[in-house]
């Protein structure tokens, strides 16, 4: 019912010919996958280059962040309709890395990801403990309010097609993957308050992508479980032999 989704994130690394050498080998490497969703977002400066090179691919792609204005005098901003205009299609939303570097908050989360849907993009909203909140018995109360004020004033109607990342901020580029238990618990309670959001119905159809140091040898365990609907990959999307591996995970 809903189709996994494979997101490579690549941060701030790569050159153009480091980009332009990585699309030629993951457009060979994986041109005959049609089961599972691929997406790759690279620095806002290869988003072009890449649509280019993925061209009759499967690869689809996707900002790492958008501006909420349409247009205007927003000096070194880049906006939805900007990134519909040059193919990409999705944007990543409220990565745990702009939301402690960059001042991101769920309020402006919430402006970003209005901002997606009504200019075409599909958003992937990422939510997330950081270790002492875990720890202090904090995960759901910092999820729940994460989701509710990011997802605020989304029509139930457009809902289905937003995807959520879970991201535990302790398991992202620390080597430390949830397992699988934590992650189907955090998934599980999420698509909850989705159903409290937009509807039983609605909230079957969204996707939930679990980040947080997938590898190729945990992914398939990860994707086991019923509320894991694919994955937002850091560090090893980076490789397109590593990130080929987790695109074919096991029990498809
Ligand atoms: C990420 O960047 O969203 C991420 C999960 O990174 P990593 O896979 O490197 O932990």
């Amino acid at each position: 019912m809903r189709k996994p989704l494979i997101a490579g994130n690549w941060k701030m690394f790569k050159t153009l010919d480091e980009a332009g050498a990585y699309a030629g080998d993951l457009a060979r490497r994986i041109s005959d996958v049609d089961s599972t969703e691929i997406l790759v977002c690279p620095p806002f400066v290869y988003l072009q280059t890449l649509v280019q090179a993925f061209e009759g691919s499967p690869v689809k792609i996707g900002s790492q962040n958008v501006f909420w204005e349409d247009s205007g005098a927003f000096t070194g901003e880049i906006s939805a309709p900007m990134l519909r205009s040059i193919g990409a299609s999705y944007a990543i939303i409220g990565h745990s890395e702009r939301r402690q570097f960059f001042g991101e908050t769920d309020e402006t989360v919430n402006k970003r990801l209005l901002a997606a849907l009504r200019g075409g993009l599909t958003p992937i909203v990422c939510v997330g403990e950081t270790l002492e909140q875990r720890e202090a018995g904090k995960t759901f109360a910092v999820i729940e309010a994460q989701v509710k004020r990011g997802l605020s004033g989304i029509d139930t109607d457009r809902a289905s097609s937003l995807v959520v990342a879970y991201e535990p901020v302790w398991a992202i580029g620390t080597g430390k993957t949830a397992t699988p238990e934590i992650a189907q618990e955090s998934h599980s309670f999420i698509r909850g308050l989705l159903k409290d959001l937009f509807g039983d119905e609605t909230a079957g159809l969204v996707r939930i992508l679990y980040g947080g140091s997938v590898k190729g040898d945990n992914i398939d365990s990860l994707m086991a479980r019923a509320d894991i609907d694919g994955a937002l990959v850091g560090g090893a999307s980076l490789d397109a032999a590593s990130f080929e591996r987790i695109i074919r995970f096991k029990g498809q």
